[in-house]
C-alpha cells in the first residue's frame, strides 16, 4: 500500500473505535438492581424510539465523538467499580458492543440499559443488561422485540415504566406469558405524572405480582438536574 492508502487504512481502523456521547458523568444509580451505588455512566447520543415519557430527549441529538480507549480513562478517573453504559438507546451504535466488552475487561461491574428494540444478542454476558419492555402507554410497544425474552438470564432485569392501569393490566399478563419472574428480576416503575407511585405500589401488593417496585432514585434527590 501507498502512504495514503496506508493513512486511509489508520483513518477508517481509528473510525471503527468510536462512539458518539452525550456525556459521561459520577452520580450514584438511581434505578434498578445496582441503585445507591456510585456509578460512572457513559450516555451515548441517539435513539430510535420516541417513547411518550422519555426523560433523555437531549440524548437525542448532537453529541460528541470520542475513542473507546478515551472513554475508559474518563471512566476510570472517576475511581467507581460501577459503570451503567445508557442512552439514548445504546444498541443503536454497533460498537457499543466493543465498548461493554472492554469495560468488562477492565473489572468494572458493567450495566447497560437499553430499549428492548434492538438485538442484546452480542452483548458480552459478563454485562448486566436492564431491558425495558414497553408498554402500550410508551406509544413504542410495536417496537419490542421479543426475541430478547429467551436470551435473559438471572444476570439481568427486565424493567417495565407503568403509565396507567391499562398499562399494567397489560405488564400483568406479559409477566405471566412470559414467565419473565422465574428468570430474573423484573421492575415495575411508575411513569412520573401518569401515575401515582402509591397507587402502583397498591396495585402490586393486591395483586401479590413477583415485581420489584421501584421510583428513580437520583430524580427524588435532585429532580430533573442533567448530570445526576
Ligand atoms: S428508549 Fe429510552 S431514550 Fe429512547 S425514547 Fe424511549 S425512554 Fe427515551
Amino acid at each position: 500500500m501507498n502512504d495514503v492508502a496506508d493513512a486511509a487504512a489508520a483513518s477508517a481502523a481509528r473510525q471503527t473505535e468510536r462512539l458518539k456521547l452525550t456525556e459521561i458523568f459520577f452520580s450514584l444509580q438511581g434505578e434498578a438492581r445496582d441503585a445507591g451505588w456510585p456509578t460512572v455512566f457513559v450516555r451515548l447520543t441517539g435513539c430510535p424510539l420516541r417513547c411518550t415519557y422519555c426523560d433523555t430527549t437531549y440524548s437525542f441529538y448532537g453529541g460528541q465523538w470520542w475513542e473507546i480507549d478515551a472513554i475508559l480513562t474518563e471512566v476510570a478517573r472517576h475511581g467507581a467499580r460501577h459503570v451503567c453504559v445508557t442512552g439514548g438507546e445504546p444498541l443503536a451504535q454497533k460498537r457499543c458492543l466493543q465498548l461493554l466488552e472492554k469495560l468488562c475487561d477492565a473489572g468494572y461491574a458493567v450495566s447497560l440499559e437499553t430499549s428492548g428494540a434492538l438485538d442484546i444478542a452480542g452483548v458480552d454476558p459478563r454485562v448486566s443488561r436492564v431491558l425495558d419492555v414497553k408498554t402500550p402507554g410508551s406509544g413504542e410497544e410495536a417496537r419490542n422485540l421479543w426475541s430478547n425474552l429467551p436470551l435473559l438470564t438471572a444476570h439481568d432485569q427486565v424493567k417495565f415504566v407503568i403509565c396507567s392501569r391499562e398499562d399494567f393490566d397489560w405488564a400483568k399478563q406479559i409477566l405471566a406469558q412470559h414467565r419473565l419472574h422465574e428468570v430474573c428480576d423484573v421492575l415495575f416503575s411508575p411513569s412520573a405524572g401518569q401515575v401515582e407511585a402509591r397507587a402502583l405500589a397498591d396495585w402490586i401488593i393486591e395483586e401479590k405480582l413477583p415485581v420489584r417496585f421501584q421510583m428513580q432514585l437520583h430524580k427524588i434527590l435532585w429532580g430533573e438536574e442533567p448530570g445526576r
